[in-house]
């Protein structure tokens, strides 16, 4: 009995002993993690070799905050570099660039708003940052001007997490799911070489097959000789319109047969029964999408104009947040989902809204019609989606405007993008752009 009861309290001793061997083992994981460690790794799409080289990564702090201005003057090929780029400087001296845009004004007072929660914090807590910035400015509308400043700084933080790292973000993100992003040419008014898609449609889609880029978007609706929007201002259409709005469709067809695949942007200028002609009129011709025919601010009836045509609906460069992406979803207002990576939240919201909408079996056409970060930004996220469909790419854009701030803008090659391989964004600047004025450095909040 006695040896027994011995027996008994030793074995109590030996599990006590080790249960408490495992609290602490516990207890120092956590301490380590409130250390900072575990900042790191809050991102859920950390891959293993990732997480390896994010642990040297951080932590650091946020010294400086600055934003940058465009001349507004400038002008390539018609159009003015309109975007607010986000600067975060760290005590490491590493520092990260975001974007949004149009417009400056706004972007700097919201960034001088949210810069006092900023200040001193680790850029490479990625995820607590966005929900703190996030809970700051849900007491306003989103989608302004906080929103994009959000958006900016996330973009930022990716690009230093990256650079702290020495991996391109799209590694960060779970690496390449897509070798390289098959890309459409957007012709929203801006010419190549001079010419108007509806002015010229054979040569335009000629010189766009030549590059072996073999999709094109198009406006015919809101721009060009029939434009029946300036008519009627969005709330009517008439056969005749109908009619001759399809005749660049046909023109594109004829030229480049099967070969180039044609989407439609409305531009959210319509109402749903014009919306449901246009779609009708346009069935026959094999449309690759269409995009935004009215505001995204009543899914239910993108709901009803999704059942009742057989044309894929692309929706919506104007929505921000993965919360109202969820409303899209669930009421199958969407085919192929559409986000701006520099207006919707940042590299995180559109990764986790792509990663949402692949549970719905719905593909992902980043929205890219804006600055050269945006352009970046989305080649890496849309490198990492499994649900990539098709990505925006504007001709002039890279191969005018964004050359002139930065000397290794990506080019489509054979219709194809791929991301850079340099570490974060891989941006690499033209410092004579800061130096003659084209680009001008604002500091909004310093240590
Ligand atoms: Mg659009």
């Amino acid at each position: 009995m006695e040896s027994s009861y011995r027996e008994r309290v030793c074995n109590l001793t030996f599990e006590r002993g080790k249960m408490q061997q495992q609290g602490n083992t516990r207890r120092r994981f956590l301490q380590a993690a409130a250390g900072g460690g575990l900042g790191l790794f809050a991102s859920p799409f950390l891959t293993p070799q990732a997480r390896a080289a994010a642990e040297n990564a951080g932590p650091m702090r946020i010294t400086k905050i600055e934003a940058v201005r465009f001349r507004s003057d400038l002008r390539m090929q018609g159009v003015s570099p309109n975007w607010t780029w986000v600067r975060l400087h760290t005590d490491t001296g590493l520092v990260g660039t975001g974007e949004s845009y149009p417009g400056y004004d706004a972007h700097a007072g919201a960034l001088k708003e949210l810069s006092r929660f900023l200040l001193g914090k680790d850029p490479t807590k990625i995820e607590r940052l966005w929900q703190d910035l996030f809970y700051q400015i849900s007491y306003r509308p989103w989608g302004g001007a906080e929103t994009r400043m959000l958006t900016a700084i996330n973009i930022a933080q990716w690009d230093l997490l990256g650079k702290a790292a020495g991996l391109p973000i799209y590694k960060l993100l779970g690496g390449k799911s897509q070798e390289k992003l098959l890309v459409y040419n957007t012709m929203n008014g801006w010419a190549i070489n001079g010419m108007m898609e509806y002015e010229a449609p054979e040569k335009i889609t000629e010189f766009l097959l030549g590059r072996g880029i073999k999709a094109i978007k198009i406006y015919p609706y809101d721009r060009g000789p029939v434009n029946a929007f300036a008519r009627h201002g969005g709330t009517f259409i008439t056969q005749a319109e109908l009619k001759q709005s399809l005749d660049i469709v046909k023109r594109i067809r004829k030229t480049a047969g099967d070969e180039m695949e044609i989407a439609l942007d409305l531009s959210s200028k319509w109402n749903l029964p014009c919306t449901l002609q246009i779609a009708k009129s346009l069935e026959p011709y094999g449309i690759l999408y269409l995009e935004d025919p009215m505001l995204p601010d009543n899914l239910e009836a993108y709901a009803r104009l999704a059942a009742e045509t057989s044309i894929p609906v692309c929706i919506s460069e104007r929505l921000a947040t993965r919360f109202r992406f969820r409303e899209m979803f669930e009421l199958r207002a969407v085919d192929v989902v559409m986000y701006d990576v520099t207006w919707c939240g940042g590299i995180s919201e559109a990764k986790k809204i792509s990663d949402m909408a692949d549970t719905y079996k719905i593909p992902t056409s980043p929205h890219t019609g804006g600055g050269p970060i945006l352009w970046y930004a989305s080649i890496h996220t849309a490198s990492s989606l499994n649900n990539f469909y098709i990505m925006e790419s504007v001709y002039h854009l890279y191969n005018d405007l964004y050359p002139h701030f930065l000397r290794n803008v990506p080019r489509p090659v054979d219709g194809y993008v791929t991301a850079p391989e340099a570490p974060g964004l891989g941006l690499e600047l033209r410092e004579e752009a800061f130096k003659n004025g084209d680009a001008v450095i604002e500091t909004i909040a310093a240590l």
